[in-house]
């Protein structure tokens, strides 16, 4: 972008707009993944719808690249494009809660952990995420699953309505009612329809759950996870229990004989009676006895802080997933080989549940392609150091060659990792990718916004 374009911008926006030689420039092109290092022409800090249309009518006119920011969190880093213009919502950080009727409007650049504080306070919470830094956009644009799925579904299946500025420049609010085929796109379909400045989402009663933690050695992955997936999609929807392969870290709640151990196990949430929650996952001690338990009412929103501080912002990522509906022989003889190999003390594999409520919503009634998925896998190779980036990126690529086959197919748009193929994103979509372009030839027919997992207008 030449200088003249630059004035041109910062004198019709309002800004402030954030461009290379400004003070404020490699600040704001931080984002959670240190493994990105991008360099936009420019980025529009947007505090209302006002400022995202402005900024839409002004990259579209000046034929710029653009890409949306919200909570910064993509693996793939799509918020920010070498010499692209960010749209960036991170201003819009802002809750609106109806307690009677039970919803909430969030800002379109909030975090997870902003309505999660908002909510609480009126003994409220929708299933979103598991960790409070995660921005509210892309996650629900790509889905959403987290501690409350089995019980509540996908964080789309409790989206009521969204506020939309699409590529034209217009305003429009998307619901079941009011452009019905741009609404059902939303839920999964990314960012590829506009730019949501405010979601509406229905809340649950939801205040202080029984939080668990029950660790294995990583020898015994194998009998952990053959009695895991018998288990949990029988389990009560009261019950959700992530499968994770893990070092254990150097601190509370865990005893210092077991920090630095690699070992396998389920973390926990249980939203039916406290008193309760210790027969809800009794059953754990069916693999053998573990080498930890801990078990503890807490507060929602407490939950979804507790890793915040053990994976924080700048750290290297790369990540890959899929869904699965079973968990076979050959795809633990897998896990088991690589938890046993995790490259850095971070790396991780997740396997979270997305049966039950998720399950119950019919494959058209929204864009997410999955519902007969009851779990998404998410293999993660993390680290502080940028030395180590190649290893946990072949870590990670290694392991998710050798699981693919064992998978549906297709994995949750908001785990693709970086320079995956396009034809991943249609995996994602299944089914569902024929109507998605349909919707983004109406809403989007020159992919004006395509730094996401893009899904191309029908021609
Ligand atoms: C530590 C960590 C934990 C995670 N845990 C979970 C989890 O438990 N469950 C889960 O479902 N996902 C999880 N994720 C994945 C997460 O959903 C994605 O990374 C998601 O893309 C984050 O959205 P964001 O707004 O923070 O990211 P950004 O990088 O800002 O945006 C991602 C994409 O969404 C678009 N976008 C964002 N906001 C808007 C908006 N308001 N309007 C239009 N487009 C928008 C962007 O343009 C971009 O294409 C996790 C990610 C991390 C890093």
């Amino acid at each position: 972008m030449n200088d003249t374009v630059l004035d041109l911008m910062r004198t019709e926006l309002r800004g402030p707009v954030i461009a290379p030689g400004d003070p404020e420039y490699d600040g704001c092109r931080e984002i959670y993944n240190a493994m990105i290092d991008r360099h936009p022409a420019a980025m529009v800090k947007c505090s209302d719808a006002a400022d995202v249309m402005a900024a839409v009518d002004f990259v579209r006119d000046h034929g710029l690249e653009l890409a949306v920011r919200g909570g910064g969190h993509s693996g793939g880093g799509l918020c920010l494009v070498e010499d692209a213009v960010t749209i960036d919502l991170t201003p819009m950080r802002w809750v609106r809660v109806d307690p009677e009727a039970k919803t909430a409007w969030v800002g379109g650049g909030s975090q997870l952990g902003d309505l999660d504080h908002a909510a609480h306070a009126f003994g409220l919470a929708i299933p979103a995420g598991i960790m409070s830094t995660t921005g509210v956009g892309g996650l629900t644009l790509g889905g959403g699953h987290g501690y409350l799925t089995r019980k509540y579904g996908l964080t789309i299946d409790s989206l009521l309505a969204a506020d939309v500025v699409l590529a034209d420049g217009s305003f429009v609010t998307a619901s079941e009612t009011e452009h019905p085929d741009l609404f059902w796109a939303l839920r999964g379909g990314g960012g590829n329809f506009g730019i949501i400045t405010a979601f509406k989402f229905q809340l649950h009663s939801v205040h202080t759950v029984g939080v668990g933690i029950t660790l294995w050695p990583v020898e015994r992955t194998r009998e952990v996870l053959e009695w895991y997936r018998d288990f949990l999609p029988q389990a009560p929807e009261d019950l959700n229990g992530f499968f994770a392969a893990l070092t254990v870290p150097p601190g509370p709640p865990f005893p210092e004989e077991i920090h630095g151990r690699k070992m396998c196990g389920v973390v926990w949430c249980w939203t039916g009676d406290l008193a309760r929650v210790d027969e809800a996952i009794a059953a754990t001690a069916e693999p053998g006895p573990p080498t930890f338990q801990f078990t503890a009412p807490m507060p929602y929103p407490m939950l979804q802080t507790m890793f915040d501080e053990l994976i924080p912002k700048g750290l290297q990522w790369y990540w890959r997933g899929d869904f699965f509906d079973r968990i076979t022989d050959e795809a633990i003889d897998v896990h088991a080989k690589f938890a046993e190999n995790l490259p850095t003390p971070l790396s991780t594999m997740h396997l979270y549940p997305v049966d039950a409520a998720a399950s119950r919503v019919s494959d058209d009634a929204t864009a997410w392609g999955y519902r007969d998925a009851v779990w998404s896998g998410v293999i993660g190779g993390i680290d502080p150091d940028p030395a180590n980036a190649e290893a946990i990126k072949q870590w990670a690529v290694a392991y998710w060659n050798e699981l693919h086959p064992y998978s549906m197919g297709g994995g949750y748009v908001n785990f693709i990792g970086e320079n995956e193929s396009q034809d991943r994103v249609r995996a994602t979509y299944r089914q569902n990718y024929g109507r998605l372009a349909d919707v983004k030839r109406t809403y989007d027919p020159k992919n004006l916004f395509h730094a996401n997992q893009n899904i191309q207008p029908t021609v």
